[in-house]
């Protein structure tokens, strides 16, 4: 084994010489050359692929393959106790206000009431979309259902526009009223028919003048508790990522802010300043609009799969460079489908890893990133020769280009399909000391570099093996043009089959 390790490196490092003399840059090559060496002979002797055990498998079997994960269990839970509280005031004002309504007698309150229906119903709808988008993902939708949180978050968008709408018109109606009509009279509308229209089904929000105290207390609590549901239910909404729940703390917002206007209607009336209330529905729609703008917004460009900001990347990119065997990592992009974060990355490796390490060190990142960023629901992994030692310019491009062929080069022809018997036909026609046990081919841009274990007699001696191997080496690269670098390696222990199959 021993001989194997000494004979990678200098593969490694001819083949860096010949990439980099063929690359522009002549000093950050010469650089390279300085650095890689000796890093390559760390990575080899820490290679895990060598390190394996004799009677144990290789691969899969070994580790934890967990491909599959849920956002934790623990926010999920969280998530579902705001919506559920929400729904439950919902229940609670809408019962006490049709109570007091009923007992009172007062229009106004029942009106007020009926909105406060149409919140639960609102509220179920978000509690729904929220349950939905945390269903396991299944045959019909293989990527899961995150996206059922958007258009949630969507409709309640919506909905929140039409309040605004609602409010203006009612604080413009009620401005032309005052410009055109007498004062006495506006005085008169406003104390005694004081309607909010709000948006969602044109309910009201108002308070009665013959039950003064009554309305007045119902008005109040129903402020706290909606304005207290606004922070509960955004301060989880932006811990998650919630594009729903931050519209539906919204939502809550929303319905506390009108109701204060309709308060303010009031105390404006009672001290004869009639345009309190119009420009303060003015102001309120103007806050509901935006947000209703800001979450709908949101919610589009989440559907529509745009890009991840820079900020929520990074730490993500920080975290995958940590794992030992990453060399580079590029093409981080990411999905958002609710509270789940879809990612997809390439990560950079040694080239002369196999590709079972390679593997691990895949799952490795995987497992990390699940680790530390809880919102990641699937990360594909794609895994690419580390090349950034080779030649410098063409990483720049790399982290720019979005295209798949610009980025992975030229693709072998088809007669380089079948090297390795080429390359067995060659040798055993012109060599016939040395069988071919094993050709691995390692691919840098459409070259290839060949790695040849052989078997040789073992009378011969080891510096005629050398010379005859050297003369091999030569015959190959002469054979076939694509090949840039070939090395002949002595199998003098057990080949790897003899691992693999127990
Ligand atoms: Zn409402
Ligand atoms: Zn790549
Ligand atoms: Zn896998």
């Amino acid at each position: 084994m021993g001989l194997r390790f000494r004979n990678l490196n200098p593969i490694y490092r001819a083949c860096i010489a010949r990439l980099s003399s063929s690359s522009q840059n002549r000093t950050t090559a010469k650089k390279s050359l300085n650095l890689y060496p000796k890093e390559s002979i760390f990575i080899f002797s820490e290679n895990p692929a060598f390190r394996i055990p004799r009677r144990e498998h290789f691969g899969h079997s070994h580790h934890d393959h967990d491909h599959h994960h849920h956002l934790s269990q623990d926010l999920k839970e969280e998530g579902e106790n705001i919506f559920r509280l929400g729904l439950a005031a919902d229940i609670g004002l809408a019962t006490g206000k049709a109570f007091t309504g009923y007992v009172s007698g007062s229009t106004a309150i029942i009106a007020d009431a009926a909105h406060s229906i149409s919140d639960v119903v609102l509220s179920g709808i978000a509690l729904l979309s929220f349950r939905l988008a945390k269903a396991p993902r299944d045959k019909e939708h293989p990527y899961g259902h995150g996206k059922f949180e958007t258009l949630g978050a969507l409709g309640i968008s919506c909905m929140l526009l039409g309040t605004a709408g609602g409010i203006a018109w009612h604080a413009v109606d009620i401005l032309m009223g005052v410009f055109s009509s007498g004062p006495e009279m506006v005085s008169h509308a406003v104390a005694h028919e004081h309607v909010h229209s709000h948006g969602h089904g044109g309910h009201h929000h108002g308070i009665d003048m013959e039950h003064p105290i009554l309305a007045l207390n119902m008005t109040i609590l129903s402020i706290c508790v909606k304005e207290g549901l606004y922070w509960i239910t955004k301060r989880a909404g932006e811990k998650q990522g919630s594009g729903l729940m931050k519209a539906n703390a919204w939502h809550h917002r929303a319905d506390a802010i009108s109701s204060v206007v309709a308060l303010i209607g009031v105390g404006g009336s009672i001290l004869g300043v009639k345009f309190l209330d119009p420009l303060a529905g003015l102001l309120v729609s103007g806050m509901i609009l935006k947000a209703g703008a800001e979450t709908g917004y949101q919610s589009i460009l989440e559907l529509v799969d745009a890009a991840i900001p820079a900020q929520h990347l990074d730490p993500i990119k920080q975290t995958i460079l940590q794992v030992d065997g990453v060399k580079g990592c590029h093409r981080l992009r990411g999905r958002r489908a609710g509270s789940y974060l879809y990612l997809d990355v390439h990560i950079e490796v040694d080239p002369f890893s196999s590709v079972s390490a390679a593997h691990n060190i895949g799952e490795n990142v995987r497992k990390r990133i699940h680790k530390s960023h809880p919102t990641v629901a699937e990360i594909f992994i794609h895994i690419d020769p580390a090349m950034s030692c080779l030649s410098p310019s063409t990483t720049d491009q790399q982290e720019d280009s979005w295209s798949e062929d610009k980025e992975h080069g030229s693709i072998a022809s088809a007669e380089d399909n079948n090297i390795e018997g080429i390359v067995s036909d060659i040798i055993s026609s012109n060599f016939p000391q040395i069988s071919v046990e094993r050709v691995t081919r390692h691919m840098f841009q459409g070259k290839i570099v060949l790695q040849i274990e052989v078997s040789m007699p073992p009378e011969i001696q080891i510096r005629d093996a050398m010379e005859i191997a050297k003369q091999a080496e030569r015959e190959v690269l002469k054979a076939v043009s694509s090949v840039i670098h070939v090395g002949i390696q002595l199998r003098l222990g057990q080949p790897f089959s003899h691992i693999s199959h127990g």
